[in-house]
């Protein structure tokens, strides 16, 4: 598969590139809005082409655009690269408000390509082993989960995300969109209701919310807590699924690596689950991209999954703005 890529950003030079280049993908260039960061980017990435013209980068011999501009850029970028027939990966959130992520799922259908969303931790190995554990009835009926996915943001990431002149600051829609996603993925039930509380733990500007915790209801009953920071160094990430038969614990699991355990504690005590294979998190979203470009499976997330992790996220700040529970706007259809 040969990709452009429209965004000079980290999470492609440090973990996308790299990827691409492991599955025997071709990188072919690279678009920004600035000429002399494109030229910057692609001499340090070893890019043969660069342009700051959406329109330029779109006409070069590719499959697929991987879009990882800041998030208010996602929609038209996207919905431009489709109508130009590319496949499109596009990084999370999909977009900023549930309609556009629902115009970009439209533009997708219209083009006949495949549209996927970068939530990259539905492609590790341990949590692929917590959502099989659940569907194969371990711990019996779900009663609730667990997201702990309170971290630090590394120093280098430190500028659009705390900014509030930024369209798609701040945690919830960088962080708390990966946990929806990580809920629905594990218990695949869709989250029905969210209450949430967000704070300013010292590192955002005043405005943009840097630490949030959502309650939220699942459809069938079970219930979610996430709890996500900027701010925390020191705690453990976990996702935990607690049965009516036993409680799965996945630790340390919610990271761009593929590291983490999974054990699962009964009335037979606790069994450490192994998890198969550890393969690099973006390796795998792209092979399965690649594949569903050719018409095999689908994206490890879908376009669907993107508006519904979207459409929880915003019901989560709608939720801190009023004090009240809010429901998603979308949900992907039972
Ligand atoms: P970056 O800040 O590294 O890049 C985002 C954009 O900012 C770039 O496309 C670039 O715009 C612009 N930019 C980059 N460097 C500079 C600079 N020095 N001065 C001015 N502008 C600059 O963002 P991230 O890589 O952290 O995030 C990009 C997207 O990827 C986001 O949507 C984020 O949510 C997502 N993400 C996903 C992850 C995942 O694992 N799924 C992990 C991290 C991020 P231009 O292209 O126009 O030059």
């Amino acid at each position: 598969m040969r990709w452009t890529l429209i965004g000079a950003s980290d999470i492609a030079a440090t973990r996308v590139i790299p990827a691409m280049r492991e599955v025997g993908h071709e990188v072919v260039g690279v678009m920004s809005s600035s000429a002399e960061r494109a030229e910057r980017y692609a001499v340090a990435n070893g890019l043969a082409r660069q342009t700051d013209a959406l329109g330029d980068a779109l006409a070069w011999d590719a499959d697929a655009v991987y879009i990882s501009t800041t998030n208010a850029f996602h929609r038209d970028q996207a919905i431009e690269a489709m109508r130009a027939g590319r496949h499109v990966l596009c990084e999370k959130p999909l977009a900023l408000e549930v309609d556009d992520a629902l115009a970009m799922i439209a533009a997708a259908r219209e083009a006949d390509v495949v549209l996927g969303t970068n939530h990259h931790l539905r492609c590790a190995a341990t949590l692929r082993t917590v959502a099989r554990l659940v569907a194969d009835g371990r711990i019996g009926e779900i009663v609730s989960v667990r997201v702990n996915h309170a971290v630090v943001l590394p120093e280098r990431l430190r500028g659009w995300r705390l900014d509030r002149s930024i369209p798609g600051a701040g945690v919830v829609l960088d962080i708390a969109v990966h946990n929806a996603d990580v809920v629905r993925f594990v218990t695949g039930a869709e989250v029905e209701q969210v209450a949430t509380f967000v704070a300013n733990s010292g590192l955002a500007d005043g405005e943009v919310e840097d630490a949030a915790m959502t309650v939220a209801r699942l459809r069938g009953g079970a219930l979610a807590t996430t709890h996500e920071t900027f701010t925390v160094p020191y705690a453990d990430t976990a996702v935990e699924v607690h049965g009516r038969l036993g409680s799965i614990y996945a630790i340390g699991v919610l990271t761009q690596d593929p590291v983490g355990t999974v054990v699962v504690r009964t009335s037979s005590g606790d069994e450490h689950v192994e998890v198969g294979e550890r393969e690099d998190l973006y390796v795998v979203a792209l092979r399965e991209f690649a594949a569903a470009a050719k018409g095999d499976g689908r994206p490890a997330a879908t376009g669907e999954d993107g508006a519904a992790s979207l459409a929880i996220a915003l019901a989560a700040l709608e939720s801190a703005r009023t004090g009240s529970a809010e429901r998603p706007v979308f949900q992907v259809a039972a």
